[in-house]
């Protein structure tokens, strides 16, 4: 483990000032467990001060505080929360309310040595026992248990049911026991560990205690039978909403995969991204590509050395790579909050395979965009690879990959299909969050006829042709073998003439994947009419059928973009990124140790320049106020002193407009006629960079379209184009599309125009 941390913390400070209503923890006598852990339950208001002193934040996510609740009164629980839904803090705010220390189980080494580096960092007792620390370090953590200064030891099942660890953990104070990753347990999930199964010995090892299984992926029969494997009492069952609404969805026919991975990954520039290929090779080869555009990518996947893996991994998690292009073998462990996108390169095998490596994207609860790119092809791989399998486990895996492929090629709202998948109601009327719902999906207009038009060139070829061929007969090629074989002749000869090619072939896939044609199983795939199809002749069923989107249509990035940004300088925002770079390297921790990406946003729109202001903000709790405040209140005051913007913010609530400053509207009128910020500047005897903030405003509040008075032609131009290929909802990445020194105050007045023009927020 790590040396590096943060000074010596304070958590049994902490835990006395916070919990009025409990008693000291003795020193006197040392605890036993067979004493109740909490003679008193602990008032629940202590977990909500927990949060915001330790964690810096202001509210739960939903389910937590039941399931804190649960865990505070030492009922046994079941806890089902997706990924990103805030499991580790079910268990880590109550460690802190009781008294003990809480036993964690987890299955991964890295994901244990993660959370404790992030615990210390927010000022509480946290350590680890696992294979991977030095005999010496164990002798410590071991004194540390001893001595009672742990409020939670993250051990690995193997450590924990090794000779006598159990013997030594029951002579001191436990106060709760917590099983991480617990769907492991169950033979019936999908990633059973038999040593898993022997952690039933807990609940009788620990009989006053409660003893709580976390886990993101359970059916209903899996989460009765981690329940009976644990030998839970009388469990309450807990299952969390599984919408993820800060996650975008989009499916698209893949077109060019490289091509439509590097528009993804163009919109994140300097964030990190998982792509996610169907094999090796195909990782091997994605990776080297993205490198060779100059991004920072690593392979991951089962045919790599541990170590290179770890090395990857590492290199990802601690922002050195910004892109980990990977198979299904990664992600397991990986808590990294801030990956701002996972792209499928590829069909994943499952709508569950789907949902859960989409769901590592925007676990801080930030935007974050999953895109999937998707094939025919992909398909028949999976088909070749689901044939090797027998029995059973064919027929499942079969059902599992057509209900993706339903997913994949239907037009219902794609956050609505996953979550009744998952067996839970949907009671939204829009999502405003996937290509259905805003709207990005060119669907045609008369899918029958233009689905007929298709089916009878493939009768009129007598159904002797594929993909490529009856495409092109249709668009009216004039290819010699056309010409040739006197297919020019035929009545649907050019009958798509208006179409491209290429869109042809999509639709004729679409019509194959939904039942329509088949293709022969030889390498030719000709197509052949199925009895469904020959209805759609009839006119008896329609397809549905989309066409690639246009270039420059509205992208997915959709209000929550904006709303993160809403009031925050973006410039200072980098600024701030740099310098928890800075931090998280000197530490040897990675970056989101150190903030994450939630707290830097909310400290670039505060902007704090007094420790007081600093503990405002989201994600910023005691301890961290301790640590940085004066490098980072430092580094705010002096950036918002050069680049002249105000301090000291205090941000509207969610979903309120930004106030207008008292001052700023004076500027208005001399704004209103056009005049230029420097002169508005001279007649109001305020810095130009005052004024720059008071336009801003004006052109926020008055909606102002037309960024001509401010900005020149050519750069109003240059800008919009990048507005147009990148959304205007950031600057960052319209400066990045620039590709120069662009002024950033010149990007935000037309990019707030843009908005405006649009309807935008
Ligand atoms: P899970 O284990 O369920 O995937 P985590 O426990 O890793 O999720 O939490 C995901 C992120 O959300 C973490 O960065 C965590 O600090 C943050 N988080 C958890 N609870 C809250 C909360 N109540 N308010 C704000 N952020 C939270």
């Amino acid at each position: 483990m790590s040396q590096t941390f943060f000074g010596k913390v304070a958590v049994a400070n902490l835990y006395i000032g916070m919990i009025a209503t409990s008693p000291p923890p003795t020193t006197t006598r040392r605890p036993v467990s067979s004493e109740p852990a909490t003679p008193h339950p602990p008032d629940p208001a202590a977990l909500a001060d927990a949060l915001r002193r330790v964690w810096g934040y202001e509210s739960f996510r939903p389910l937590q505080k039941e399931a804190m609740g649960r865990v505070l009164h030492g009922r046994d629980s079941v806890v089902v929360l997706p990924t990103g839904g805030g499991k580790s803090l079910c268990f880590q705010a109550p460690a802190l309310c009781l008294h003990g220390m809480a036993l964690v189980v987890s299955p991964l080494i890295s994901l244990m040595k993660d959370q404790v580096d992030a615990l210390r960092a927010n000022g509480v007792e946290a350590a680890c026992l696992n294979s991977a620390l030095a005999p010496e370090e164990r002798r410590r953590v071991g004194d540390q248990i001893r001595r009672g200064e742990l409020k939670l030891l993250y051990i690995a099942p193997e450590r924990l049911l090794s000779p006598g660890v159990l013997d030594g953990l029951a002579r001191i104070r436990v106060s709760l026991v917590a099983i991480d990753e617990a769907h492991c347990i169950s033979a019936w999930g999908h990633d059973f560990r038999p040593e898993y199964r022997e952690l039933r010995v807990l609940r009788d090892r620990f009989p006053d205690v409660g003893v709580h299984a976390y886990t993101a992926t359970a059916t209903e029969a899996v989460r009765q039978d981690i329940a009976a494997q644990l030998g839970l009492r009388d469990p309450a069952i807990l299952v969390g909403p599984f919408d993820r609404p800060n996650l975008r969805y989009t499916v698209q026919r893949s077109r060019n995969r490289f091509a439509q991975v590097c528009e993804v990954t163009d919109r994140h520039p300097g964030e990190s991204g998982i792509v996610y290929c169907i094999s090796r090779r195909e990782v091997e080869r994605m990776a080297a590509a993205l490198s060779d555009r100059g991004l920072q990518a690593r392979p991951y996947h089962a045919g790599l050395s541990d170590e290179e893996r770890h090395r990857n991994q590492d290199a990802f998690i601690r922002d050195e790579a910004r892109i980990i292009v990977a198979t299904v073998a990664f992600g397991m462990g990986i808590d990294k909050p801030d990956v701002r996108y996972v792209v499928h390169a590829g069909l994943p095998k499952s709508l569950e395979n789907f949902q859960q490596e989409s769901g590592r994207a925007g676990r801080d609860g930030l935007p974050a965009e999953c895109c999937l790119f998707w094939g025919g092809g992909d398909l028949f791989t999976w088909r070749r690879i689901i044939g090797r399998s027998e029995g059973d486990a064919q027929e499942g895996a079969l059902r599992a990959l057509q209900a993706m492929e339903a997913f994949a090629t239907s037009v219902t709202c794609r956050h609505q299909a996953l979550v009744e998948h998952f067996g839970q109601a949907w009671t939204r009327a829009s999502c405003e969050a996937c290509d259905v719902c805003l709207d990005t999906l060119d669907l045609v207009a008369e899918p029958l006829i233009l689905g007929q038009k298709i089916l009878s060139c493939v009768a009129r070829l007598n159904q002797r042709f594929g993909a490529d061929y009856t495409a092109k007969v249709l668009a009216g090629s004039r290819e010699a073998r056309i010409l040739d074989a006197g297919h020019d002749q035929l009545s649907t000869y050019g009958l798509l003439g208006d179409d491209r090619p290429a869109a042809i072939r999509g639709w004729i896939e679409q019509l194959a994947d939904q039942g329509f044609l088949a293709r022969s199983d030889d390498e030719y795939k000709v197509l052949r009419i199925t009895p469904e199809g020959r209805r759609l002749l009839k006119g008896e069923v329609a397809p549905r059928l989309l066409q690639p989107p246009r270039r420059g249509a509205r992208r997915p990035r959709a209000a929550s973009d904006a709303d993160a940004m809403e009031g925050v300088d973006p410039g200072l925002f980098e600024h701030l990124r740099a310098l928890r770079a800075r931090e998280a390297a000197a530490r040897n921790v990675p970056a989101y140790v150190v903030f994450g990406d939630a707290a830097l946003l909310d400290m670039a729109r505060r902007r704090p320049t007094s420790p007081d202001a600093f503990l405002r903000v989201h994600g910023v709790g005691e301890r961290k106020v301790q640590d940085f405040s004066d490098l980072f209140t430092g580094a705010i005051r002096e950036y918002c002193q050069d680049h002249g913007i105000e301090t000291d913010e205090e941000p509207a609530p969610r979903g309120e407009p930004r106030p207008v400053p008292m001052t700023a509207p004076q500027a208005f009128p001399y704004f209103r006629e056009g005049r230029s910020v420097e002169e508005v500047a001279g007649r109001l005897g305020r810095a130009v960079s005052t004024t720059r903030g008071y336009l801003d405003h004006f052109i926020r509040h008055e909606r102002v379209t037309d960024p001509s008075p401010w900005v020149d032609a050519a750069t109003v131009t240059r800008i919009e184009r990048a507005c147009e290929e990148v959304g205007a909802d950031r600057l960052s990445p319209i400066r990045e599309f620039l590709g120069d020194e662009t002024d950033y105050n010149l990007i935000r007045i037309v990019a707030s125009c843009w908005r405006n023009r649009r309807g935008g927020p």
